[in-house]
């Protein structure tokens, strides 16, 4: 076996840290202590999905499980802010979506051209040339950066094909791609040839196309012989059309009607809305027939009986597969566009354990507050919103720290000064 296919990967990605402020003087003869001239930590480099339409697997994440993006520098003296650390770029093929790995929720398709942030860099910390006011002339603090986001991913390739091709192995799924695109699909007589999908783009006519995908053969009960079940009926979920081929030559000794209804009943196993998609049914190797029009016939009653479409053709021959692409074409034009997914992943609230003491140190008018839990606080909550900034002040209320800060002494109109953010004090 030439290639593998990997379709679904687990990896690990975590965001850059953001840089440390510096705490810094401007230094000049004859002054005798400058100004504060601390530049700001640089931000944390992000994590990022592209999409990638020269890959067609996830081969690459099985050898490299952990992605890492660049921590901010700290920043320097002068007013040097550090840079910003590199963000991590992942190439992905188009279709796959990212996951949750824990609740197994999307976080996002990977179907458009658009990156894909999913974890943030941390903010870098502000060096002390922020904190000087006519009242505060030597701030000696300068604020940390805060974490990068990290997150347990699973990655799933679900192709992005309009039409899909279904049926048993051997029936003429790859050479039927091959005949109507470029795509070079590996054909043999025997089962499983083919190991991976393959994408073909079919063109129908001046400014027409469509994407037809080519899956590994299922059989009934699946997941024997070369370990291929259901799971690659994932590449077809998205198809908005399904073309549904059977050998009609009884060259294998089979029944066409058994294994048309063998598969249809995987399809709706595997998933009732799948076994529900538009089909179109194409009776395969009629050049085999000759005269004998059982088979055929048998199978065109029983389809139409169902309420399909039936096709008589020969991939081989390529009889009948002109007249195929233009119907499928046709039908396509009124069936919904291929299915996107919706992002479903809810990030839980954070588990914040607010009996840890926080350090409260006072420069003058303004109250520095650090500590591990505050921190990642602040790394979940939305400073844009009313309603979180509201969930803030209580849990910092009911943490403690205001009490604390009176018994220290603060005052009306003092500076509290959180990492990134400061207010004032009010009673
Ligand atoms: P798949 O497993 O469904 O992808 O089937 P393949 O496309 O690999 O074809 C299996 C075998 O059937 C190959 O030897 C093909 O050459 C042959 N084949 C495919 N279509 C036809 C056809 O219309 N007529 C004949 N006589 N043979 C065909
Ligand atoms: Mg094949």
């Amino acid at each position: 076996m030439a290639t593998s296919f990997v379709d679904k990967a687990r990896i690990t990605v975590k965001a850059g840290n953001g840089g440390n402020g510096a705490v810094a003087f401007h230094r000049e003869k004859y002054v005798a202590a400058g100004g504060p001239d601390g530049g700001d930590g640089g931000k944390g480099g992000d994590i990022v999905f592209v999409v990638d339409d020269n890959m067609s697997t996830l081969m690459d994440f099985r050898y490299k499980r952990k992605y890492v993006a660049g921590n901010g520098m700290d920043g320097q003296g002068k007013r040097c802010s550090g840079r910003d650390g590199d963000s991590m770029i992942i190439k992905v093929p188009r279709g796959t979506l990212i996951r949750d790995t824990e609740t197994g929720g999307i976080m996002h398709d990977m179907s458009d051209g658009e990156p894909y942030i999913v974890c943030k860099g941390g903010k870098g910390g502000w060096g002390n040339k922020h904190f000087a006011t006519p009242t505060r002339q030597v701030p000696r603090f300068a604020k940390p950066g805060l974490p990068g986001e990290s997150h347990d991913i699973t990655l799933e390739l679900k192709l992005l094909a309009d039409v899909g091709l279904v049926g048993f192995p051997n029936v003429g799924k790859s050479t039927l791609l091959s005949v109507v695109s470029k795509a070079h699909p590996k054909i043999a007589n025997y089962h499983f040839t083919t190991l991976f999908p393959n994408l073909g783009v079919v063109y129908v006519d001046e400014g027409r196309s469509f994407v037809m995908a080519d899956i590994p053969g299922i059989i009934e009960g699946a997941s024997e012989g070369a370990g291929l079940g259901h799971d690659f009926l994932r590449h077809i979920d998205r198809c908005r059309l399904l073309i549904h081929l059977v050998d009609v030559s009884g060259s294998e000794g089979r029944d066409p009607i058994e294994d048309f209804d063998a598969i249809n009943a995987e399809l709706s196993e595997y998933s009732p809305e799948l076994s529900q998609r538009m089909q179109i049914v194409a009776a395969n190797k009629c050049d085999l027939c000759g005269d004998d029009r059982s088979n055929i016939d048998a199978l065109r009653e029983h389809v139409e009986a169902l309420g399909y479409e039936f096709f008589e053709m020969s991939a081989a021959t390529h009889n009948g597969t002109h007249e195929l692409v233009q119907v499928a074409a046709r039908q396509l034009q009124d069936l919904p566009p291929v299915i996107r997914f919706e992002a479903d992943y809810v990030a839980p609230e954070p588990v914040i354990d607010t009996s840890e003491e926080l350090s409260i140190e006072q420069y003058d008018d303004v109250w520095v507050v650090e500590g591990p839990w505050l921190q990642k606080l602040m790394s979940s909550v939305n400073f844009n919103d009313s309603e979180s900034m509201m969930y803030f002040d209580r849990v910092l209320r009911e943490a403690g720290v205001y009490k604390r800060m009176e018994e220290m002494g603060v005052r009306d109109g003092d500076t509290v000064s959180l990492y990134n953010l400061e207010f004032e004090y009010r009673d």
